[in-house]
């Protein structure tokens, strides 16, 4: 028997239900903040990542799903959605004015991650970018945006852990610093961290090796080696989000693995989740547009990872988002018909509802309804057809009424509230 992928996987049942709901808020979520849903390619040349998420980068060097396709073009699966958003931008001209863009996504992303819980090669993400400002207040109302929409989902555990990592201006001083630090403390780190001190120190620091985490014990901090203007940046987002009364925690060490940040770099913690606990994180990146050929437009954006916000939302709410639709059982030849009749009404109507068309016994029926997590079965017999009634079974409770059939659509309505 042939599988899926390794780490990739089907959705569907209760999980697909989730993720459906969390969709569906995230829609909402993102029309009342003004943003627009943007879709590009799961392909895009692999030049695009090269040049945005960074050659150095773990993502780059290890994670890619890229090949060369038949026309001997190379090619990447998105690793992540901000460059093809950014390149999609460009081409379409988003940027002719001056302008602000407010846009979102929500896809499938492809890393060739090494496998552990919560993590695919193939995961979703949901994500929010704002262009053409450069002013604090944007990372702010990104920021707004997204606890709108985590509070939507139900999440209150969170903190939000914040840094500035300047300007590439900052970093050859920062970058200095940090090589002087691993000169003298090379032998502690692991081989890939020596290529990360050649080829971009600051990767160092986000290596998940727990000697190297050790190892990194009082390194230089970026903070120290910002431009005023960074700095500025900083401390006017800060004395936003204290009147807005989002919490957070400012930390110095906080660097993202991707190469494009620049000032604003952030995190969202939840404690709901255990070891994997970074639900996302985001930052600003001033120069990512113009790198990926398009003119000087200021971004700030973040995405979120969909399979562990589903994981989440199962274990902070009790039921699954969604009730089943009633289960109309007709029991002999006449009342087949008649119960088909009977749910193109109630669908005309509104109501949720799926026909047994096994022409099956009802105690079959009623089994199959249990197993499936029907929570109401109605009855229709030719018996009740000539009473002109219909049996409501309460499945979750073991409860049974009749309902006159003339009614019965007032009844359901009242059901389905
Ligand atoms: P990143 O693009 O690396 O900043 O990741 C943003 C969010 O996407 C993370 O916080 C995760 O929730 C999610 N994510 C990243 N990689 C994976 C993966 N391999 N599997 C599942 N979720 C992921």
């Amino acid at each position: 028997m042939t599988q899926a992928v390794k780490g990739t996987r089907d959705l569907f049942g209760a999980e697909l239900r989730w993720f459906q709901w969390i969709e569906a808020i995230a829609h909402q979520t993102m029309a009342r903040h003004g943003y627009e849903e943007i879709r590009t390619p799961v392909l895009e040349e692999i030049e695009v990542f090269k040049r945005s998420v960074g050659e150095s980068s773990d993502i780059i060097n290890k994670e890619m799903y890229d090949f060369i396709d038949k026309g001997g073009r190379h090619v990447a699966m998105r690793p992540e959605n901000t460059a093809g958003v950014v390149r999609a931008a460009i081409q379409n001209k988003f940027f002719e004015t001056n302008d602000p863009k407010r846009l979102y996504y929500i896809g499938p992303m492809f890393r060739y991650e090494r496998m552990q819980a919560g993590r695919y090669r193939q995961f979703w993400q949901i994500g929010a970018e704002i262009f053409g400002v450069a002013a604090p207040e944007a990372d702010a109302e990104n920021l707004v945006l997204l606890f709108d929409l985590l509070q939507g989902l139900g999440l209150t555990k969170l903190t939000l852990s914040i840094n500035s990592v300047g300007t590439p201006e900052c970093r050859p001083a920062f970058h200095k610093a940090l090589r002087d630090f691993f000169d003298k403390s090379e032998s502690k780190f692991c081989a890939d961290c020596h290529r990360r001190i050649q080829e971009n120190p600051l990767r160092v620091l986000d290596c998940k090796v727990p000697t190297c985490q050790a190892a990194l014990e009082g390194h230089p901090l970026i903070t120290d080696f910002l431009d005023e203007a960074s700095v500025k940046h900083h401390a006017r987002l800060k004395a936003i989000l204290t009147a807005l009364e989002i919490p957070f925690e400012d930390n110095p060490r906080l660097v993202r693995g991707l190469d494009y940040y620049t000032r604003t770099a952030f995190e969202v913690l939840s404690s709901d989740l255990g070891a994997q606990s970074a639900l996302l994180g985001g930052g600003r990146y001033d120069g990512l547009v113009k790198q990926l050929g398009g003119p000087e437009v200021p971004g700030f954006g973040w995405a979120i990872g969909l399979d562990r916000l589903a994981i989440l939302m199962q274990t902070i709410h009790n039921n699954a988002p969604d009730k089943k639709p009633i289960l109309l059982i007709p029991v002999g030849e006449s009342a087949a018909i008649r119960a088909m009749i009977l749910a193109k009404e109630w669908r005309q109507a509104g109501v949720r509802v799926q026909l047994e068309t096994r022409n099956a016994a009802l105690k079959k029926a009623l089994q199959t309804a249990n197993r499936q997590g029907f929570q109401l079965a109605m009855i229709l017999g030719d018996n009740e057809i000539e009473q002109g009634v219909i049996t409501i079974k309460d499945l979750t409770q073991g409860t049974q009424e009749t309902w006159n059939l003339d009614s019965v659509m007032y009844s359901i309505e009242k059901f389905e509230l």
